[in-house]
This record gives structure tokens, C-alpha cells and sequence, in this order.
């Protein structure tokens, strides 16, 4: 049997005045996805608990069916598994953002989007500064982005989970001092943090971006720590051989470390500009290869759209996803044999509030051994009405694989 999970980042909403009372699943034409509802079932799932900030990575764990009260240890370890890097037993990932702070006030998350040039020159510098410690490794990533291992090597780490951070883009324009680590192993990230701000004030780099009035990276900011995730691989799991299609990092690296391949789609940006037909062309190619039994194709532009606030970006957004997406790759699956296909956000992004939140998902499932639940269509209130409600969202995969 071949398996097919559509994700609509964030498409999960609330009703839209503007759009007559409708949330944007609800007011968007979207055929194929109400095809599935009316084939199967459709129900709600609670992805992200609510001790855990809402986000991508929390959500879409679940959705693979791994509970993130369990399984997820931080995000730096689902970038360093993107990037390849192997973290062994003891080892610890630390994100290490380039940041701008003016005043003592977060003034960029992004130290105005650093240059990856750049910022490799910097990590070159701290890395530098760290010479005859073994422990400390920096990685450059992309951008501001970068990523900072401790090697354990026989030595514990001085984290533990207890250790504090706060994800710089939260506390933009504010006071960073409440903010800085706390807890074991604090006092050390905190001392590597005020190292960078006399390295990088110096940087030849950083002097160049002043004189073109840009804006600087004063120093690190150290978050998001975390060791390897300890995830029971998903064919040993469920029995079904993975590949996942994204264009966000966080879920390259969960599909690295669940043992899926990660398939890497030309013109998958992440962004409302994503080339959808090609998704869909990679999701069955990828799909129809013998080793593997079943595909993620997760999408962000929805979660974009949210983000910026655009009712009708987000509308177009999933009616895109219907058209190239879903609706090839259902007629691919009918004629193919045994199949079911699996369309749910990881968590619902508010365009209200443009951010992630927390509260239900709405699901649409269909395929062989999946009866018809007399549904009409998929949206928030056909699943709210439907009875079928997964308050633990991880619980949702075993009943699609074997259910
Ligand atoms: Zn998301």
C-alpha cells in the first residue's frame, strides 16, 4: 500500500469577516481536498500540547506520530540533523543566532540578515577563540542562522533539560538582561555570549557593514539547546518506508533522524512563490520508486500568508496546493492500487494574530479500508461537528497507517 501526508502549513484558521464568516479552508475552492473528506473521514487533531510554544517543529512531530512531550529535545538538534551533523551520545546543539543588540536591546534577530559570507568569517573567529578547548565546535548555516556543538567526548555537558533559553524573535525592542540563559551550564553560554561582543566588535567584517551603514552582529545569541532526539525510527514504528519534500530545515532534519529520505524539490522556496506543480510531479515521482511506501509533502506558503496577514494570499496559498498537489497525486494513487491519503496542518496560524497557536486541526483522510463518514467537505467546522477528535495528535498516524 503506498501512503501520501499533505501538509498546508498553519492553514488551520479562525472565521474571516471578510470572507463572509468563512475560515480560508472553508471559503477557498478546493475540489480535491473535499473529494478526500467525502471518500473518508475528516476530524480534528491537537498537535502541539499545551506546554510547548506552537511551532513547525512541534507540530509536524506529532502529525508523524512521535509525541513532542517525548521526543522533541530543542530545535538545534533538528538543524544540526539537517545539516548532516551527527550528534553522538552526550553531545549537545546550541543555536547560535547572529544578532544585532544596541543599548542592551534586542535590535535585529537577524543582525539585519547577515550575509552568509560574513558570518562564516565570524564563526572563524569564535571558533578561533575557542582553540585548545576540543569541546565547543561552531558550524556557519545559512545567514544568521548558525549552529554551535558541543562535543561531549567523554566529558558531560554542564546542560541539562532544565537548562533555560529564549528564542531571540521573541524579544525584539526589548531589554535582553531578563532574558539571558539561566540555569545549569547558564553561566557558560552566557560567557561565550559576552566573549563574541568584543570579538566581533573588532571584526574586520563587521567594520566593513558599519562603513556601508549596515547594520552589525554585535554578538552570538545561544538558544534552542537540546541532544539528539531519541525517535524510534518510523518504519520500525509503523512499517512503511519515508521520504519527506520541504523546503524549511526543522523538517529536513526530524525526516533525517525518522530514517526517511529527504527529496529535494528545484524551486521549493518556502514562500508564497513555491513552485507548486513541481511538489506534486516530486511527490509521486518519489512515491513510485520501490523502496518507498510513503510520502510528506509539506507546504509553508499558507504559514507565510498568515504570517503577513493576507486572508486572500492564504485562500490562494491552499487552493494552489489543491490544484498541483493533492489533486494530481490522489488521481496517481486510485491508479495505482491500495492507497490512502492524509491532508492536515501541523498547528493553525492565526491571521488574526499572524502567528502560530495552539487549539485543533482540522483532518481529511481517505483510501482503501477507510469507510465514508457521509461528510460533505473538508474545513474547521465539518471536522468540529465530525466526533472524530485526536486530543493527542500523535495518536492520528497509527490510525492512518494501520487503523
Ligand atoms: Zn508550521
Amino acid at each position: 500500500m503506498k501512503f501520501a501526508l499533505v501538509i498546508p502549513d498553519g492553514v488551520a484558521d479562525e472565521p474571516q469577516p471578510s470572507l463572509g464568516g468563512k475560515t480560508p479552508l472553508e471559503a477557498a475552492n478546493i475540489p480535491h481536498m473535499d473529494e478526500i473528506a467525502r471518500l473518508g473521514i475528516v476530524g480534528q487533531t491537537d498537535n502541539v500540547p499545551a506546554s510547548m510554544p506552537s511551532g513547525s517543529d512541534v507540530g509536524t512531530m506529532s502529525l508523524f506520530g512521535y509525541s513532542p512531550l517525548e521526543f522533541h529535545t530543542g530545535r538545534a538538534p533538528l538543524e544540526a540533523a539537517a545539516q548532516g551533523i551527527e550528534l553522538q551520545q552526550g553531545d549537545w546543539a546550541v543555536r547560535c543566532n547572529l544578532v544585532n543588540v544596541t543599548n542592551e536591546r534586542m535590535t535585529s534577530f537577524t543582525a539585519g540578515q547577515y550575509p552568509s559570507d560574513a558570518a562564516k568569517e565570524l564563526l572563524t573567529i569564535l571558533q578561533r577563540s575557542q582553540c585548545g578547548d576540543s569541546h565547543w565546535k561552531f558550524h556557519a548555516g545559512v545567514s544568521y542562522r548558525n549552529l554551535l556543538i558541543y562535543r561531549s567526548r567523554g566529558v558531560a555537558a554542564p546542560f541539562t533539560k532544565e537548562t533555560q533559553s529564549t528564542p531571540p524573535h521573541d524579544i525584539t525592542d526589548q531589554e535582553i538582561a531578563p532574558f539571558l540563559p539561566s540555569g545549569p551550564g547558564a553561566d557558560v553560554l552566557r560567557e561565550l555570549m559576552t566573549e563574541s561582543r568584543s570579538l566581533f566588535e573588532q571584526a574586520a567584517v563587521n567594520q566593513e557593514r558599519l562603513r556601508n551603514e549596515q547594520l552589525p552582529a554585535t554578538q552570538i545569541w545561544l538558544w534552542g539547546l537540546g541532544q539528539r532526539p531519541a525517535f524510534v525510527p518510523f518504519n520500525q514504528r509503523f512499517g512503511v518506508r519515508g521520504a519527506v519534500i520541504t523546503a524549511v530545515d526543522l523538517l529536513r532534519g526530524i525526516g533525517r533522524l525518522l530514517g526517511w529520505q529527504v527529496v529535494e524539490v528545484p524551486g521549493a522556496t518556502g514562500y508564497l512563490d513555491t513552485d507548486y506543480a513541481a511538489k506534486g510531479r516530486y511527490a509521486i515521482e518519489t512515491l513510485s520508486r520501490p523502496d518507498v511506501d510513503f510520502v510528506v509533502v509539506h507546504v509553508e506558503a499558507t504559514d507565510e500568508a498568515s504570517h503577513e496577514g493576507g486572508v486572500h494570499e492564504k485562500v490562494h496559498a491552499v487552493e494552489q496546493i489543491d490544484q498541483h498537489i493533492v489533486g494530481p497525486l490522489h488521481s496517481w494513487l486510485k491508479s495505482q492500487g491500495d492507497y490512502r491519503i492524509l491532508v492536515c496542518p501541523d498547528h493553525p496560524t492565526f491571521l488574526r494574530t499572524r502567528t502560530h497557536s495552539h487549539g485543533f486541526c482540522p483532518f481529511a483522510m481517505c483510501g482503501t479500508g477507510l469507510n465514508p463518514g457521509g461528510e460533505v467537505g473538508y474545513g474547521e467546522t465539518a471536522a468540529a461537528a465530525s466526533g472524530h477528535v485526536f486530543p493527542a495528535g500523535w495518536d492520528l498516524m497509527g490510525r492512518f497507517i494501520k487503523g
